[in-house]
């Protein structure tokens, strides 16, 4: 160490502090950082495994995924909508699961654009003066509506017809030339390239070049971000997200397998957007509530959204069991290395197994904790795929499985929350996400206990209800300081399931 560099630092510190102090008088820093214009790039590239952006050479992802959050999910799947581009995409513009945006095809009949428009067009509604951009070559994207009219600068290719290694090069020139020389606040440019080469030629070497071709293609938008003349005083956030994966090494999509067609995630590089961070709990609607989120756009309750931001974790205390699920015990089918099962519930939960029997499949016998990975593979298209809403790790009754090994015919279990403070007289709300399938007797109870009293019923289920948000309310009885709440399946011989997730009493 020199020996001068000692007092050198120190003088420069006591300038940055005497510059603090003067500029403290006219603005704090916390308002510098404020007065920054938040920006927003989404660039979804259609039908990309990121697994395989992890064995190609594509160093812009790379480095977007290193610095920034990567939330991945699998997709819903028949009934509800194919794992195609047309709901994938309805999806991630709308913030909204298919049971809503009501695309579940590549026809798009049925769309409901005008009560789930996309989140540009969102934009221009709370704010006309926000500028917004949409590049792509996929054309339906815009003939379909799914980005709307009201989007400032709609660019359109048409890669079905002119081929999109062409097509994705325009898409590029333009939006590098958007983003560089005018102002967008908002922009979504969309690369397809990808998509077309596996459904040719499978997720093989020709698959790998296009990944590596559009990133790129995406190192030259964020170039041109970089070399804004006004990028210094701008907080860009940029997304990187896709409507399905393949199946691997065949190609395809549309189907209900777990492998690969299903595979979709979200990755954001910004502002509050922790570098390496790879949440459990994102869904591919969560693009929306992201975009919205880093340019401070309040989200009304009444959009019904679906959509909660990349970097706001799920308040829902079971995916505090992800680090503890087990690899499979009973279950065929799955690989032994995919853990998602666990009969321990978190702290302050139970489950009552003492009504079930001792045969029957290990992972279902009573109430356990699993997430998509490991309790869709159990068997597909019976809709496990289709809770569309649950996130991370949920609670999971599945008589059905559990009768797929001998003396799992019957099935009665209850799951016990914590007992929360209550105030006598007042009312309290139960809300949570549930995905009930009906078939004969069984029952499902939603019930309250005071003080460890006699159970009361909330709520019954003896039909479907599918994917719902749940929201219950229970008044509190003279004299009652504690409450605990119980989901109890019984008469269930083989009668499919019950899930609950992220239960919430306020
Ligand atoms: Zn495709």
């Amino acid at each position: 160490m020199s020996p001068f560099s000692r007092p050198r630092a120190l003088a420069a510190t006591a300038a940055v502090a005497a510059t603090a102090a003067l500029t403290l008088t006219l603005t704090t820093p916390l308002a510098q950082a404020a007065a920054l214009t938040p920006k927003v790039l989404v660039v979804g590239m259609d039908g990309l495994n990121w697994a395989k952006v992890v064995d190609a050479n594509a160093p812009t992802l790379d480095a977007l995924a290193a610095g920034g959050t990567l939330g991945e999910s699998l997709l819903y799947c028949n009934p509800v909508a194919n794992s195609s581009s047309g709901p994938g995409w309805s999806t991630i513009a709308t913030g909204v699961m298919p049971d809503k945006h009501g695309v579940k095809d590549n026809t798009f009949s049925g769309k409901q654009y005008g009560t789930y428009p996309d989140f540009l067009t969102r934009l221009e509604q709370a704010d006309p003066a926000y500028s917004t951009l949409s590049v792509l070559d996929w054309a339906v994207l815009h003939t379909q509506g799914t980005f709307g009219a009201a989007i400032d600068t709609r660019i359109t290719y048409n890669g079905d017809a002119n081929g999109y290694v062409g097509e994705d090069v325009k898409v590029t020139n333009d939006a590098v030339s958007q983003l560089r020389n005018n102002d967008p606040d908002a922009a979504f440019v969309y690369l397809g390239n990808t998509d077309v080469v596996a459904h040719s030629v499978g997720t093989g070497t020709a698959y790998r070049t296009a990944i590596e071709t559009q990133d790129a293609q995406l190192k030259r938008m964020l170039d041109a971000i970089a070399a804004r003349p006004t990028y210094a005083s701008e907080d860009w956030l940029i997304v990187v997200t896709t409507d399905h994966g393949h199946n691997n090494p065949s190609g395809g999509h549309g189907g209900c397998g777990v492998d690969a067609e299903r595979r979709t995630f979200v990755l954001a590089k910004g502002t509050g957007h922790a570098a390496g961070l790879r949440p459990i709990d994102t869904r591919l609607s969560d693009v929306a509530g992201t975009v919205f989120a880093h340019l401070g756009v309040a989200v009304n309750p009444a959009w019904n959204l679906d959509s909660k931001p990349l970097n706001v974790r799920a308040t829902d205390p079971f995916d505090g069991l992800n680090a503890s699920l087990q690899t499979r015990s009973h279950e065929t089918g799955i690989p032994a290395t995919v853990k998602g099962w666990t009969h321990t519930a978190p702290a302050g939960w139970s489950v009552d197994r003492s009504a079930m029997p001792a045969g029957g499949v290990n992972e279902w016998r009573g109430w356990s904790f699993t997430n998509e990975e490991f309790w869709s593979r159990t068997q597909s298209s019976q809709n496990r795929e289709n809770g569309l809403r649950l996130r991370g790790v949920f609670a999971v009754a599945d008589s059905d499985e559990f009768d797929d090994r001998s003396g799992g015919a019957s099935f009665d279990s209850t799951l016990v929350s914590p007992a929360y403070p209550v105030t006598a007289g007042s009312t309290k709300t139960l809300r949570y996400v549930t995905h009930y399938l009906q078939e004969g007797a069984q029952t499902g109870d939603v019930l309250v206990s005071f003080n460890g009293g006699a159970n009361q019923l909330v709520k019954r289920y003896s039909a479907d209800a599918r994917a719902k948000t749940e929201s219950l309310t229970v008044t509190v009885p003279a004299g009652a300081t504690s409450m605990t709440v119980k989901f109890r399946y019984y008469n269930a011989s083989n009668n499919w399931y019950w899930v609950i997730d992220d239960l919430r009493v306020s």
